[in-house]
């Protein structure tokens, strides 16, 4: 693997370094690597070691992120590299994000190269995606930065587990976000994904009140471990008191992998009831996904209640939006990046080589 340098990090005065990138705080020794495998010191500073190398590309549409509000029915070029800096016992990428194989990062890629391959390809936003950009903050930087001088918006799918300094500097350069809130309770944060739920909490009120990032937020459920009345009515009522009614909120179907294949899949009564908790606090785009339902997956007007974008799972069935992104019939404004017509990729997944681009 190549190594790049990185900035976020200290000397300690045992001699070990410290990476500063997320709350793990890593400290390593000489050729030790951090948690997230992709980190790791060489002489006495920290570097990248998976900079300008992917575990694939594939053109999603942007709804798959998922992000309802941006760009909709426009397709996007998705990448990953490898590792993650949580440990989630019910990751649906491990293969990915537990990946310690070089193999695993078969495809090379300059952020050049990525930003030509979304260019002719007709992608209108590159997403980070896979695995967490978090760990490779200076390549997913990189990238996003090629990408815009073309045109292109950058995308970043996170779980938002991120220090201070390594976030106000990545997310200068994102477009949009889909952020995991994983669930509202330490218990789960630390008992199973060996994170803490504080630092995610700080990053979507850092988004949402010192930036023009547009995002959004996923929640898996996972029966019996973050469903409850009491965690839903918690979650849900902190996202409205401290990030208002307008993000948007999507709930997703859990199917058993990893480390959890005993538990069961999300009923889809489970997300039903998560959407109307929603609603009934307040937000006003609750989305169900990974299942067929009309209702969760319909932008509804606040204003009138209008059916402004029908969709079932990723395609789109029906567009009733006016310029500027409002409502056709009362005018009022939906929040988000919104064209005069929507893209027309559909529910493809199409899985591409960039070695043309090089
Ligand atoms: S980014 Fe990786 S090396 Fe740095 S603190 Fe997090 S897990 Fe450790």
């Amino acid at each position: 693997m190549e190594s790049f340098p990185t900035r976020h990090w200290h000397l300690l005065e045992d001699g070990r370094v410290q990476c500063d990138v997320c709350p793990r705080a890593c400290k390593l020794r000489e050729g030790q690597r951090g948690l997230c495998f992709v980190r790791a010191r060489e002489g006495d500073a920290i570097v990248l070691t998976s900079y300008g190398r992917s575990s694939g590309f594939c053109i999603d549409p942007i709804e798959k992120k998922p992000l309802n509000h941006f760009l909709p029915g426009t397709s996007v070029l998705s990448f990953g590299t490898a590792g993650c800096n949580l440990a989630c016992k019910f990751c649906q990428n491990w293969d990915i994000s537990k990946s310690r194989e070089v193999d695993t990062l078969a495809d090379g890629a300059s952020p050049e190269a990525l930003a030509a391959a979304a260019s002719t390809l007709g992608c209108r936003s590159v997403a980070f995606t896979y695995n967490d950009p978090v760990v490779f903050m200076e390549y997913a930087i990189d990238v996003a930065q090629a990408c815009r001088a073309r045109g292109i918006r950058a995308v970043a799918v996170t779980a938002g587990y991120m220090c201070e300094g390594p976030r106000r500097e990545f997310y200068a350069h994102m477009d949009a976000a889909n952020v995991d809130l994983k669930a509202f309770s330490e218990r789960f944060y630390r008992k199973i994904c060996g994170g803490e739920l504080g630092s995610v909490l700080e990053t979507l009120e850092y988004l949402k009140h010192e930036t023009r990032v547009w995002f959004e937020i996923t929640t898996l459920l996972i029966p019996g471990e973050n469903d409850s009345d009491a965690e839903l009515d918690a979650l849900t009522r902190w996202v409205a008191d401290r990030l208002g009614p307008d993000v948007p909120l999507h709930f997703t179907a859990f199917h058993p992998d990893w480390k959890m294949l005993d538990t069961p899949h999300t009923p889809p009564a489970t997300l039903t009831r998560a959407r109307a908790m929603a609603i009934a606090n307040g937000l006003h785009y609750c989305y169900t996904g990974n299942v067929h339902d009309p209702a969760g997956g319909t932008t509804s007007c606040p204003g009138c209640g209008a059916a402004l974008i029908v969709r079932d799972w990723y395609r789109l069935l029906e567009w009733n939006l006016a310029p500027g992104g409002r409502c056709v019939a009362c005018r009022t404004a939906i929040p988000g990046a919104f064209e005069a017509r929507p893209g027309d990729w559909g529910p493809r997944r199409q899985p591409v080589s960039l070695r043309a681009f090089h």
